[in-house]
């Protein structure tokens, strides 16, 4: 991966970051002001995050990002987060989407693996394999789905994308338990902290990419 290539306008973001410290948008509804920096200036300025409503200082109470819109430049703040995913190449999109739930992941099962050598012969687990399934196919469904919504938000579309996404992240925990199901406690519990992990993990994708790729979208305008 070359160093400038990662997400066009990267090398701005990079020059930007630093001065640009914290950005402020207005409530088109109330026309107030909010100021947002620090760690949640990350996630919200990060197009590959979740986020959900945002807080308007003035009404007190969390509004849609379409109806806030950034101080300086007027866009609104789901057009400015769509605008920047659709600038990253498809393949590029998936691997940042992911990159949070695959580290999460992967720290689980390194978590877990003494874990596992604890309890590779837990007197539970014949009769608590029969309820683990609900964890990870749940598990599985709700990664699936806000990662695939994260990944076509910006089309029409997305629902479809939404669905297919529980229903992958679903087959994908049923499958795992399938096979985990004679297997000793030892090798399920890492694999269970996998999937805490990636579940986690999701949620530190703006962090992530900061950390790994020095891709800071504070600065983009
Ligand atoms: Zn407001």
């Amino acid at each position: 991966m070359t160093d400038d290539g990662l997400t066009p306008g990267l090398a701005t973001a990079r020059a930007g970051v630093g001065s640009v410290v914290a950005r402020e948008y207005r409530h088109r509804e109330c026309g107030g002001l909010t100021r947002i920096e620090g760690y949640a200036f990350l996630v919200l300025a990060n197009p590959f995050s979740c986020v959900t409503p945002t807080w308007c200082r003035e009404c007190r109470r969390f509004a849609p990002l379409d109806e806030l819109e950034w101080a300086d430049t007027g866009e609104d703040l789901a057009s400015y987060r769509d605008r920047l995913l659709v600038a990253a190449p498809f393949g590029r999109r998936c691997l940042l989407a992911f990159s949070g739930v695959l580290a999460g992941a992967l720290a689980g099962l390194v978590v877990g693996l003494p874990l596992g050598l604890l309890a590779w012969d837990a007197s539970w687990w014949p009769w608590a394999r029969d309820f683990v399934n609900v964890f990870f196919v749940m598990t599985g469904g709700i990664v699936g789905g806000e990662r695939a919504f994260t990944l076509f938000r910006p089309w029409r579309a997305r629902w479809l994308f939404h669905l297919l996404g529980v229903i992958a992240g679903c087959s994908v925990g049923w499958l795992t338990w399938m096979n985990l199901y004679w297997a000793p406690a030892g090798v399920a519990a890492p694999v269970a902290l996998a999937f805490c992990g990636g579940w986690m993990g999701a949620s530190f994708t703006a962090p992530l990419m900061k950390l790994a790729w020095g891709s800071d979208y504070r600065g983009e305008r």
